[in-house]
């Protein structure tokens, strides 16, 4: 399904975005993982990647930093030939009410998810544009569509993601570019790991249950894909019913 294409996936070490890259890489795909983790971790997942006989790369680098994001998407063209496939998954939390969160906790996660997001779109744009087509899934939450207690930063960063995806889809629809964004609930992962133990949690989730990277990365292959060559700037739940 994704032969001959090169995907690029920010925070693919691990999680939803490592998730992805592996049915990306099932489906033929070459695969460029961005992280802030291990040089190792990074190398492992690549094995698991090109097991599947696609070539991959792993760059360590943080997607707030604008120059850098520049750099790191001249360096994949140069060796990948292009750029079809954006996913930008690179997130964090640093939960808190808004009465104790410290303005760097606000600045880190907006600069991470929100501004990363941008940095990604921005620098692949004109190669996009050049080659007339590409295909970027960000992935939002439905803390973006909801709002949360505790998360301000988050939820702000999250609901920006969804602006920027309906903006990007709106400017470059007419180059042969779609943009969606997937809006998961609660998903076990690294990040949710001090959550999963919790039932209450669970019980407030209309299918009873955390969902799995798997069943995100299933969403956002989709959208990835020409399957959904009809569908741009569009926001797909994926969270057991708990935003309907
Ligand atoms: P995760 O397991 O913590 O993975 C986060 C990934 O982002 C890691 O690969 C991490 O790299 C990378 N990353 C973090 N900061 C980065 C930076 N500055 N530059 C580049 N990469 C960076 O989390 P996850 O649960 O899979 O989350 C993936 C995405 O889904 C996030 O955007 C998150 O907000 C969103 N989401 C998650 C849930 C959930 O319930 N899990 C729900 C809704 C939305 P290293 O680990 O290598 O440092």
């Amino acid at each position: 399904m994704f032969k001959n294409k090169t995907a690029v996936v920010t925070g693919g070490s691990q999680g939803i975005g490592k998730a992805t890259a592996l049915k990306l890489a099932e489906g033929g795909a070459d695969i460029v993982i961005i992280h802030m983790g291990s040089e190792e971790d990074a190398k492992a997942a690549c094995a698991e990647f090109e097991a599947f006989g696609v070539k991959s790369k792993a760059i360590r680098m943080d997607v707030s930093d604008f120059n850098a994001v520049k750099e790191a998407v001249a360096e994949i063209i140069a060796e990948f030939g292009s750029i079809d496939i954006l996913v930008n998954c690179a997130g964090i939390t640093r939960d808190g009410l808004i009465a104790m969160m410290k303005e760097d906790a606000f600045d880190a996660v907006i600069n991470v998810n929100l501004k990363g997001t941008f940095n990604m779109i921005k620098h692949c744009t004109p190669h996009f544009i050049k080659q007339r087509s590409g295909a970027v899934v960000n992935v939002s939450s439905v803390s973006g569509i909801m709002g949360n207690a505790g998360q301000a930063n988050y939820s702000t960063s999250k609901a920006g993601v969804i602006g920027l995806t309906k903006s990007t889809a709106k400017e470059l629809v007419a180059r042969g570019v779609r943009c969606n964004a997937v809006a998961p609930g609660f998903i076990a992962t690294d990040m949710t790991a001090n959550l999963s133990k919790n039932n209450k949690l669970a019980d407030s989730i209309p299918m009873k249950r955390m969902g799995t990277a798997e069943e995100v990365a299933d969403l956002i292959c989709f959208l990835a894909s020409d399957k959904a060559s009809y569908i741009t700037g569009e926001v797909v739940k994926v969270d057991g019913g708990i935003a309907m």
